[in-house]
């Protein structure tokens, strides 16, 4: 079959929530893959961050096949010998001492929201259906209805009603509001310390930080949400840690498993998922040995590998290699680590037509938010294939 077959297809049959880009990709292989007429492009999207490890990584693939030949799912009803070094391996890695495996990133969020309300009631004694959690404009934390009901993506909110009481909104990067929207029912501040999908907003220096002292004096947990931001993207393994914080509970998935399976996860202190007991969460895949044994992996793999390094050291070079294009269309180049965004001008006519020329090109890049560009190649980029891209970035924009 052709491409317009595919497409055909898609079209056919699908829900149409998705507008994708018309290239039908058949094949991956770290940084590049192949469409179904064999031409070749450098993938700078990584699945929103989900395939950091690059596409298709042989090691991560052979502990797949391995486990999925041995126990693929017995349920929570049962043990299984993935899940305890899993915990221990995660929980080493990034300084926690609980873990909560659930499947998407979505699940994980709704997740934590579960856990710092019964937190809040049982411990902080907050008068029961009280709680208040504080949530940032411009926000992405998944597409469930509790979770876009404190979207202010009206796209997102629209036709879904009635949503779920109990979130405030405050505006990303602002101490001061975050500190007025905080009550005696304030139970927990959920953040991506950068926003992703919000068009890669960095929030001023020290927002984290001082986040953290408010949290600590006014007894509310402090959330990130790092399953775009974690495991490598922006140079560290967490992005918290570019500001020394530590949250009360973090949240992962994505990259978790280098885009082979979905996985995410809570990583908590004791205090927080200390609060569940047995029956009062769960998951059927939630926590699964294959699922295990592919994070664990991949873990391993963007440690060893030294993709983090990797991302702290070329980023940079990305960005300034950008942000060097005279181009017209552009208005500020921004970002940390891999994770860069490239915003336009409202005149430019959107980035949807520039990532359509980069794909004629050989790059195959996603706007968000009408007028950004987001460049997050698979962390084990080289400075080569940076070249290339810029080559190719560059005489696009340059475009008319
Ligand atoms: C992608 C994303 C989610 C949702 O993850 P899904 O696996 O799509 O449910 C949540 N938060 C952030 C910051 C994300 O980027």
């Amino acid at each position: 079959m052709r491409t317009e077959e595919f497409i055909h297809l898609e079209e056919e049959f699908g829900a149409k929530n998705y507008k994708p880009l018309d290239v039908v990709l058949t094949r991956g292989q770290g940084v590049w893959v192949w469409d179904v007429e064999g031409n070749r492009y450098l993938d700078c999207l990584s699945s929103y961050s989900a395939v950091n490890q690059g596409h298709c990584h042989p090691r991560i693939v052979a502990a797949m096949i391995e486990q999925a030949q041995r126990l693929t799912l017995v349920s929570r009803a049962f043990r299984n010998d993935q899940l305890g070094p899993f915990y221990q391996e995660i929980c080493e890695l990034t300084n926690s001492h609980m873990v909560l495996p659930m499947n998407s990133g979505a699940e994980a969020v709704e997740s934590c929201i579960k856990a710092v309300r019964k937190w809040g009631y049982q411990v902080k004694g907050v008068p029961e259906g009280q709680a208040e959690i504080i949530v940032c404009e411009n926000n992405f934390h998944g597409r469930t209805i509790t979770i876009v009901g404190f979207s202010t993506e009206e796209q997102y909110r629209d036709g879904y009603a009635p949503f779920t009481p109990g979130f405030k909104v405050v505006p990303f990067g602002d101490v001061e509001a975050f500190e007025r929207a905080i009550t005696p029912n304030t139970v927990a501040f959920l953040v991506e310390p950068i926003q992703g999908e919000g068009g890669i907003i960095v929030p001023p220096e020290g927002y984290l930080r001082r986040v953290r002292e408010i949290c600590d004096e006014q007894r509310v947990v402090f959330i990130t949400d790092e399953i775009q931001t974690g495991l490598g993207r922006t140079g560290k393994l967490l992005a918290e840690e570019h500001e020394g914080v530590v949250a009360d509970l973090t949240l992962v998935g994505k990259a978790l498993s280098g885009g082979l399976y979905p996985i995410s996860a809570v990583l908590s202190n004791k205090e927080v998922l200390g609060v569940f007991q047995p029956g009062d969460h769960g998951s059927t895949y939630g926590g699964n040995p294959l699922a295990c044994a592919v994070a664990r992996v991949a873990l391993q793999v963007l440690i060893e590998e030294k993709m983090i390094e990797n991302a702290a050291a070329l980023g940079p070079y990305f960005m300034r290699q950008l942000a060097a294009i005279k181009s017209p269309h552009v208005k500020e180049v921004r970002g940390k680590g891999l994770l860069i965004g490239v915003e336009l001008h409202q005149e430019a006519g959107g980035a949807r037509r520039f990532c359509q020329s980069l794909k004629a090109k050989g790059l195959l890049c996603k706007e968000t938010h009408d007028n950004v560009i987001r460049f997050a190649p698979p962390l084990v980029v080289t400075q080569e294939e940076i070249d290339w891209a810029v080559e190719r970035i560059a005489d696009t924009l340059m475009e008319p």
